[in-house]
């Protein structure tokens, strides 16, 4: 399953991060494109079931931004939003040019305010 080593890699990636202060953080924020193949509610799956591994996870919180496709065109050299993988600027030229779409990251990380 892919949503599983994904998890697996952001809970690994914080540790190594915030050794020492893991244990407070709240909330983690992950920003996934469209085109990364995240499905949201898999990774909240994934992620349930490995807090069933991991008790240190029971207090953290998992939200998952799915971001859009966003594409350039060098015709017209406008950005605009890919729908339904259709690579087509509205002025009609295609193009390959993803600016945003393919990224799986960390965008936020809340800690325990003390
Ligand atoms: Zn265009």
């Amino acid at each position: 399953m892919h949503e599983i080593s994904v998890i697996r890699t952001i809970v690994s990636t914080l540790k190594e991060k915030y050794e020492g202060n893991f244990d407070k953080i709240t909330k983690v924020e992950i920003e996934a494109g469209l085109l990364s193949n995240i499905q949201p509610v898999l990774i909240q799956n994934a992620f349930e079931a490995l807090r069933l591994e991991l008790p240190e996870l029971m207090e953290l919180e998992l939200e998952v931004k799915v971001l859009p496709i966003i594409a350039r065109c060098n015709k017209c050299n406008e950005n605009f939003e890919v729908k339904y993988h259709r690579f087509i600027c509205p002025c009609g030229e295609p193009t390959k040019e993803v600016i945003q779409g393919d990224e799986l990251q960390i965008s936020k990380v809340e800690f325990i305010k003390t």
